[in-house]
C-alpha cells in the first residue's frame, strides 16, 4: 500500500530538462548526482519512498551536495528556474514530508556530514546537517558530552532532519526541546542566501531570534546547512526500571510518585499497552524472555540520569518499594548493568518498527492532557471494532498505544490489513478530530508534511494561517521549498 497524496501539481514548477543537469554538472561531482528517468528504478526508489512506505514521489533527480556553497548555488539556480525542491535528511521522518509529491528536486544531506566544531567547556556542538544523531553522540561520548535528544531512528536520522522536524523523542523531559537547545543554525534561503548565525550563545537578544523559524518548518523555508546546540554533560549513572500496571489510572499515579520520589534524576517515563508487547515479541524479540512475569495491561520504562550510581539506585530502589507497596505497580524489575539498559529500552523503542513490519502501518503523534492519553486508543478500539466488517477481532490486535508520558505525547498505531479501503481516512479522520475536540495537538513531534495538511484549516485559526502564509510568502515568494507540505490551500 503506497499512499499518494491527494493533490494538483503546481503548473508553475518548471519540469526538469537536459539544461538543468548539465547545470547541477557543473557545481557537483557525478557521483552526487543520481538522476534517473524512471524514477521507480533502483538507483533513484530509496529517496522517493519513505520509512514506512506509505509516501512514493516521482522524482528523476537526487542532489547530493557536500558544502553549505554547493546548496546555496543550487537553490539559487532552482529560484531562478522556478523547480520545485524537497531538502531529505535521513529520511526518518514519518509524515512523508521529506518525499516528494511530484517530481521535486530531492536535495538529500547525507554527504554533509563534518562535525566542525566542539567546545569541552561550554558543551557547545557546531556541526553540519548531515551528521547522523547517533554518530554525533558516539563522537560526544569519550568528551564526557551527550546530544539533548534521543530518538528510535537516532541510527538513521540526521540533524539537520531533527531540527527541521523539531523531533521530541526519548529525553524531552529531560533536556527540553530543540528550540530550547539549539544556539544558532545555518541556513540556505530559496533565493541562494545564506543566512549565517552559528551563534555559540546561550543569551542573545539582539532583534527577533530568527532561527526559530527554521526550527520545525520541515524544509519549506530553507535548508539548514549547519546547526550549532548545546550538548549537556553525559550522565556519569544511568538506571532504568520497567513495571507493569494494571490500568491508565496507575500509570498516571506511578508518574506522579516518580516526579515526586525521584524529581531532578529523573529523565524519561514512557508507557506501552499490552497489545505492543505482542506485536513486537511476534515481529522482533520472539527468543527473548519479557523482562516481567504476567501479563500487564500497561508497562512504563522510567529512567534516571545523575552522578551518583548509589544515591541513584537507593532512590530508584525505594521508589519502587513504594510503588509496590501500594499496589500502584503489579511487578517491575531494574536494569543491572548498561546491557539490561539497553534491553529494556529495546522493548519500549522496537514498539513502532514491530508494527510497520507486521504490515503497512499508520502512525500518530498526538499530544494531550496526561489523564486523556489512553483515552484516545479506547475510544479508537471501541469506534473501529463496532465498525469493523470484518468481525473478526483482528483489528484489536492491530491498534495499539504507547508514548512519553512526560510529554503528555502518545503514539497510536495501527496496521492498515484489519482495516477496510478506506481505513486510512477514517483512522485519521477520528484521531484528529479526536485530538482537536480535547484540545490536543494533531502532532507532537512528528510535523505536519503531507499526512496532516488537510488538517491544518481545522487545527489552526484563520489568522495563524494567515500569518504563516506572509511568512512563507516573503522567504519563499516562489514557493519552491518543499511545496505541498505543512501550509494547506486556501479552502
Ligand atoms: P527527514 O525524514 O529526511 O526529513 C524530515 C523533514 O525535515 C522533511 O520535511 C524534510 O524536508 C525536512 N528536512 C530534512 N533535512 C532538512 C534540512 N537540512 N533542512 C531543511 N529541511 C530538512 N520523532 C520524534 O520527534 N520523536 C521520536 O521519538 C521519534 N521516533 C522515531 C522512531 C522511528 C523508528 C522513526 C522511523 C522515526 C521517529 N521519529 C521520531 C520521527 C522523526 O521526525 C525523525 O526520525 C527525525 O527527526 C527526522 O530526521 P531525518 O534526518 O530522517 O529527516
Amino acid at each position: 500500500h503506497v499512499k499518494h497524496p491527494d493533490f494538483q501539481r503546481n503548473p508553475a514548477f518548471g519540469k526538469i530538462s537536459n539544461r538543468d543537469i548539465d547545470f547541477f554538472k557543473t557545481i557537483l561531482a557525478p557521483t552526487n548526482i543520481v538522476h534517473e528517468v524512471d524514477y521507480e528504478s533502483s538507483n533513484i526508489l530509496q529517496y522517493n519512498t519513505d520509512w514506512f512506505n506509505l509516501y512514493r514521489g516521482s522524482s528523476s533527480l537526487c542532489l547530493f551536495p557536500t558544502t553549505t556553497s554547493q546548496v546555496s548555488q543550487i537553490l539559487k539556480y532552482c529560484n531562478k528556474q522556478r523547480l520545485a525542491v524537497v531538502p531529505q535528511g535521513g529520511n526518518t521522518g514519518v509524515s512523508g514530508g521529506a518525499i516528494p509529491v511530484f517530481d521535486e528536486i530531492i536535495v538529500n544531506t547525507s554527504k554533509m556530514n563534518k562535525i566542525r566544531h566542539f567546545d569541552a567547556v561550554s558543551g557547545a556542538a557546531i556541526v553540519d546537517c548531515g551528521v547522523v544523531l547517533e554518530t554525533l553522540d558516539q563522537f560526544l561520548e569519550p568528551r564526557g558530552y551527550t546530544v539533548p535528544l534521543d530518538l528510535g531512528a537516532k541510527g538513521s536520522c540526521q540533524i539537520g532532519g531533527n531540527v527541521s522536524t523539531n523531533a521530541g523523542g526519548l529525553r524531552l523531559m529531560r533536556y527540553g526541546n530543540l528550540h530550547g537547545n539549539v544556539l544558532g543554525l545555518e541556513v540556505v534561503l530559496p533565493d541562494g542566501t545564506i543566512l549565517e548565525n552559528l551563534s555559540t550563545l546561550r543569551k542573545d537578544n539582539t532583534g527577533y531570534d530568527l532561527k526559530q523559524l527554521f526550527i520545525g518548518a520541515e524544509g519549506t523555508l530553507g535548508l539548514v546547512t549547519g546547526v550549532s546546540f548545546l550538548t549537556p554533560r553525559r550522565p556519569k549513572a544511568v538506571n532504568v526500571a520497567m513495571i507493569g500496571l494494571n490500568s491508565f489510572e496507575d500509570v498516571q499515579k506511578a508518574f506522579v510518585m516518580a516526579k515526586e520520589d525521584l524529581s531532578e534524576i529523573l529523565s524519561a517515563f514512557e508507557f506501552w499497552d499490552h497489545d505492543s508487547v505482542g506485536v513486537v515479541k511476534s515481529q522482533m524479540m520472539q527468543d527473548v524472555n519479557y523482562p516481567i512475569d504476567g501479563e500487564h495491561a500497561f508497562y512504563a520504562l522510567l529512567e534516571t540520569q545523575g552522578s551518583k550510581q548509589e544515591h541513584d539506585q537507593e532512590k530508584l530502589d525505594e521508589y519502587l518499594a513504594r510503588l509496590l507497596e501500594t499496589g500502584v505497580a503489579k511487578d517491575g524489575v531494574m536494569a543491572q548493568d548498561a546491557k539490561q539498559v539497553s534491553s529494556l529500552w529495546g522493548w519500549r523503542e522496537k514498539i513502532p518498527e514491530s508494527i510497520s513490519k507486521s504490515g503497512t502501518a499508520m502512525t500518530y503523534d498526538v499530544a494531550m492532557e496526561v489523564p486523556l492519553l489512553y483515552k484516545m486508543v479506547e475510544d479508537a478500539k471501541r469506534h473501529f471494532g463496532e465498525k469493523n466488517q470484518l468481525g473478526d477481532g483482528k483489528l484489536y490486535s492491530n491498534l495499539l498505544g504507547f508514548g512519553h508520558v512526560g510529554d503528555g505525547n502518545l503514539h497510536i498505531m495501527a496496521n492498515l490489513d484489519g482495516f477496510d479501503d478506506h481505513g486510512q481516512e477514517a483512522m485519521d479522520e477520528f484521531v484528529f478530530s479526536w485530538a482537536m475536540r480535547n484540545k490536543g495537538s494533531i502532532t507532537a513531534e512528528h510535523g505536519v508534511g503531507v499526512s496532516k495538511v488537510n488538517y491544518m484549516n481545522r487545527a489552526k485559526s484563520p489568522a495563524q494561517l494567515t500569518l504563516m502564509r506572509t511568512l512563507k510568502n516573503a522567504i519563499d515568494p516562489n514557493g519552491i521549498m518543499n511545496p505541498y507540505k505543512v501550509i494547506p490551500n486556501r479552502t
